[in-house]
């Protein structure tokens, strides 16, 4: 049985992933990181997601990207609100994090290669967030072609593999996906300005796409909103 490491944010797309690595028979081990995002709720999510879909073992890591902000999501500023889905594939959006998913995967792939691991699982996707040019295949291939140049695995033969299953599905094909496999999504949070009790606000990108692709699915939302919220395109 292969070894994967799973990257888990806690959202709905990272979730899918891990569903999906273990339909594919790999044993599951999952990781967060605590990248100072504005929401421990996310975290959270991600340890319920965790035990929900058997991961042999969960750890969370704390790198804290605020050092150097930069993106709506590790400093303060706005997080975009009430765009359209049309809108959000125009240029790389606010909540991008710089350097985000290189600095994730790296971690990654270094409790990968202690573990003897040589599969990661990440969710970049390409069609929803077109903006984001750490989420395309390209920059997926090019990690996978680092991880075998930069490690002592790698060195000795290990044929370390990067997947990102949800690369080329829009959000209503993921959650498909994921229901099928098993997936729990009430388990799951996506939304980038929640309020404190981790309501979502259903006008981020983020709740945006993902009630839309609930919608889309013919699936029912299991998303629990902030008081007096309902989520875009239902109103
Ligand atoms: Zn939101």
């Amino acid at each position: 049985m292969e070894r994967a490491v799973v990257l888990l944010s806690g959202g709905l797309d990272s979730a899918t992933c891990l569903a999906w690595a273990r339909a594919q028979g790999f044993a599951c081990h999952t990781l967060a990181v605590d990248y100072g995002q504005r929401h421990r709720v996310e975290l959270e999510a991600a340890r319920r997601v965790a035990r929900a879909l058997g991961a042999l073992e969960h750890r969370e890591v704390a790198v804290d990207l605020r050092a150097f902000g930069g993106s709506a999501l590790t400093a303060a500023i706005a997080v975009p609100k009430d765009r359209a889905a049309s809108e959000m594939g125009r240029g790389i959006p606010a909540t991008y994090v710089p350097a985000r998913n290189t600095v994730l995967l790296a971690l990654a792939l270094a409790w990968a290669e202690t573990l003897g691991a040589t599969e990661i699982v990440a969710g970049m996707n390409a069609v929803d967030f077109s903006g984001y040019p750490d989420c395309r295949p390209e920059f997926v291939r090019a990690f996978e072609s680092l991880a075998r140049l930069a490690t002592r695995a790698g060195a000795e033969g290990a044929e370390l593999r990067v997947h990102a299953p949800l690369m080329q599905l829009d959000k209503a094909g993921i959650i498909r996906l994921g229901a099928a496999l098993g997936a729990d999504y009430s388990l799951t949070h996506s939304c980038y300005d929640p309020d404190e009790g981790g309501g979502a606000c259903g006008r981020c990108d983020a709740c945006v796409l993902r009630a839309q692709g609930f919608r889309e699915a013919g699936i029912p939302d299991p998303t629990r909103y902030a008081a007096g919220v309902t989520p875009a395109g239902s109103r």
